[in-house]
């Protein structure tokens, strides 16, 4: 069900506290634009990591690489991006505002103001640019709308420098750039974003395997770091919806206060982008089998995911309110902070024994320091930006080096010695930080 007021409560916490600020926010902002502020940035990180560990670290048959943003302008003549990368874009005859037609309910009315719309054109999402001094029609590239196709260029490379046997994936993490027609729903759609993109080779034939596969190994990623499955859905593809080159395609949807909508799409691109590079550079981006003694193009499977998009998820998810407090329940691994440590009292050594403890920790952990304002405000400051776990630093910590461990879900306190803080933090964060 829509629930607009906890998405505005939810940018308002991310500015507030430093997750997300808008674009140029002094210039009035540029629109669709985010930046990701001093948590934000951490938890996208941490996002982003937890993708590469279990798709690349985790696995014995898969390969990281990164692109450059620029490529040939062959590339996108070959995946079918100057053709066909558009959207039917209508506009308001009265109000003059814009819509994707296929995101409209009722394609002959504005949903704003009720006017007549005009015909539908194709507009190309590719932003354009020029390579060199020379603005002219020869030195135009485009910032690439998908990592995808820096991957395929790259197949027989990482095929031959790894030895690679099929099946294996490379995988890659970057920005990808679409003039989108209605940009939205704070990070949700925007116009420069970072995706998370896996382009799996496999034999043709067992393409539906790996497709069935993947879907359930990524659908089970988003809830390993915590997100609800109840909030979490699969939903196939219909025929009339697949992308020219996929045979086969499910989403994993999550369901944001503004509705279901799509996290990551799992398609079964058969040989289309491998046959097309093939064909526009003449090479030869067959794979020889050893095992089939047989030469053939591989079929791909692509699980495309979003960074922005599932840390917006992420967040949403881990919001939580309590008579007392907001808090964050991130999975302690996508936690921006992981402890924070403070002093009982602004004296009698305690903020220097606070210090003295932080240090020890801040080559394991992110931490951060707070002195200021009463405990119970800086246990509510902690709790509304994740971090699992709060120490304190008292009287008593003096008469038996001990300090008090606060846990953000339970809100529990133990005593402590400091002498096996670090072994316990490690152990109840173990591995996961
Ligand atoms: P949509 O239908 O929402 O426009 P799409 O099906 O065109 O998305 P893909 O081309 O499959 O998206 O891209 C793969 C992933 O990249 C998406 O699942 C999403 O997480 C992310 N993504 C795509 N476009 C955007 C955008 N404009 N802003 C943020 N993330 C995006």
């Amino acid at each position: 069900m829509a629930n607009p007021e906890l998405m505005e409560k939810i940018v308002s916490l991310c500015k507030r506290r430093g997750f997300i600020f808008q674009s140029s926010e002094i210039y009035g902002g540029l629109n669709s634009c985010w930046d990701y502020g001093p948590l934000g940035v951490e938890l996208k990180r941490n996002v982003k990591n937890a993708w590469w560990q279990s798709v690349v670290y985790e696995r014995d048959d898969m390969y990281g690489q990164d692109a450059s943003i620029l490529m040939h302008p062959q590339v996108w003549h070959a995946s079918g991006h100057v053709e066909g990368f558009s959207d039917p874009l209508v506009d308001c005859k009265k109000c003059k505002h814009r819509f994707r037609q296929d995101h409209l309910e009722d394609s002959t009315k504005c949903p704003d103001c009720g006017g007549e719309l005009t015909e539908a054109r194709q507009f190309n999402l590719m932003f354009k640019t020029f390579l060199g001094p020379v603005e002219d029609s020869a030195s135009i590239v485009f910032l690439r709308p998908e990592t995808a196709q820096g991957i395929f260029v790259n197949f027989l490379n990482v095929a031959t420098t790894m030895r690679s046997k099929i099946p294996f994936g490379i995988a890659q993490i970057g920005k990808a750039f679409r003039n989108e027609i209605t940009p939205g729903n704070f990070t949700f759609r925007t116009r420069e974003f970072e995706q998370m993109e896996i382009e799996f080779f496999v034999k043709p034939g067992t393409d539906d395997k790996w497709l069935d596969y993947w879907k359930e190994e990524r659908f089970h990623w988003y809830v390993k770091y915590g997100i609800k499955q109840e909030k979490l859905r699969l939903r196939q593809h219909a025929a009339d919806e697949l992308a020219h080159y996929a045979k086969n395609c499910y989403d994993v949807e999550y369901e944001f206060p503004f509705g279901w909508s799509e996290l990551e799409g799992i398609a079964n691109r058969t040989d289309f982008d491998l046959s097309q590079h093939a064909k526009f550079s003449k090479k030869n981006l067959s794979y020889f089998d050893e095992q089939e003694k047989s030469r053939y193009i591989p079929y791909v499977i692509e699980p495309s995911a979003g960074a922005d998009r599932s840390t917006l998820a992420f967040l949403v998810d881990a919001y939580d309110e309590e008579e007392e407090r907001v808090v964050l329940r991130f999975h302690p691994y996508l936690a921006p902070i992981k402890v924070a440590v403070f002093p009982l009292m602004r004296k009698d050594g305690h903020p220097e024994k606070a210090r003295e403890i932080e240090r020890m920790l801040r080559p394991h952990f992110h931490t951060d320091y707070d002195e200021a304002g009463s405990i119970g405000k800086r246990y509510r400051r902690q709790d509304e930006i994740g971090t699992p776990y709060c120490i304190t630093v008292d009287q008593q910590t003096f008469e038996d080096q001990s300090v008090t461990l606060r846990d953000r879900d339970s809100m529990e306190q133990i005593r402590i010695p400091i002498s096996r803080l670090l072994p316990v933090l490690q152990e109840r964060l173990n591995g996961i930080c």
